[in-house]
């Protein structure tokens, strides 16, 4: 990458370790490398953990995905979690496409942007040409799945890398929230998500959240939009909303908790989600 010297970078943690490897030891599904990307002497592979079934109906693949932010790591060991410990509970119900960690270099930096300083999430759909973001596009282009529902898992918390958008470390509010894009209100799960948090978790009760409206720890989309980076459609639920599902959410968890709690948010929603999807079928 030009002008960027990747290898003076500080690495705060280990992509090899903590996600390639992990991933390359279950066999629950099929792991598929759709591309790798380069910063300096790192190579990193782009991996996907695919659970496709023939005999299960299509109308239930769901989309699950974390580390588009890379000092966001809770999302990326719930993901991995989640598929160690609880997948299989669920793959013989329903399909599932699993992007761990979509920005290597920035998880092992532990900075939101990539190591050439770009914010992956306002990229998608735009024609960037940024390999994680080209590789992204096309791999799901390659799938050609509608998903009956994506899950992207965040955390919010004091960063100095918000700067451009106006947001600085007091804006972060505090709590957990979920940004919900549905515009059928009837099939919205955002609420059902907070209800199945325990008491000792903290739901964000800001009425506003850098610009949208936020319902007692649900933004929903579209109606609750204010904030005029996410207006642009460049974030990755919005770019799966336009391509490839009707339902998309964005869940937050707070980086100034411990890390097992953040995990564990992150596990009770995605769990909470495939549990809804499931019933739905059922009725
Ligand atoms: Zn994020």
């Amino acid at each position: 990458m030009s002008g960027i010297d990747a290898d003076s970078i500080p690495i705060r943690r280990s992509y090899e370790r903590d996600v390639v490897q992990p991933l390359k030891k279950w066999n629950g599904g099929l792991v598929t490398e759709f591309n790798n990307v380069t910063y300096g002497s790192h190579v990193y592979p782009l991996l996907a953990m695919e659970y496709l079934n023939v005999f299960v109906p299509k109308n239930s693949t769901v989309l699950i995905s974390g580390g588009v932010h890379g000092d966001e790591p809770a999302g990326v060991y719930a993901v991995l979690d989640f598929l160690r410990e609880e997948a299989d509970q669920y793959t013989d119900r329903m399909n599932m496409i699993v992007l761990p960690c979509i920005n290597p270099s920035g998880f092992e930096a532990n900075k939101r942007k990539t190591m050439n300083g770009k914010d992956l999430n306002r990229l998608f759909g735009t024609g960037s040409d940024q390999p994680e973001i080209r590789s992204a596009e096309e791999y799901l282009a390659r799938l050609q799945m509608r998903f009956r529902i994506t899950l992207d898992c965040h955390e919010d918390g004091p960063t100095d890398e918000m700067a451009e958008e106006g947001v600085t470390g007091a804006d972060v509010p505090p709590g957990c929230y979920v940004y919900e894009n549905m515009v059928d209100t009837k099939r919205r799960i955002g609420r059902a998500l907070i209800h199945a948090l325990p008491p000792s978790v903290e739901v964000c009760t800001a009425p506003i959240v850098y610009g949208d409206t936020n319902d007692q720890g649900v933004i929903a989309y579209p109606e609750a939009n204010g904030n005029p980076f996410y207006a642009k459609g460049t974030s990755f639920d919005a770019y799966l909303l336009d391509h490839w599902t009707d339902h998309s959410l964005t869940m937050e968890t707070s980086m100034l908790w411990s890390m097992e709690k953040r995990i564990e948010v992150h596990r009770t929603w995605i769990r909470t989600a495939l549990d809804l999807i499931l019933r739905e079928r059922v009725q």
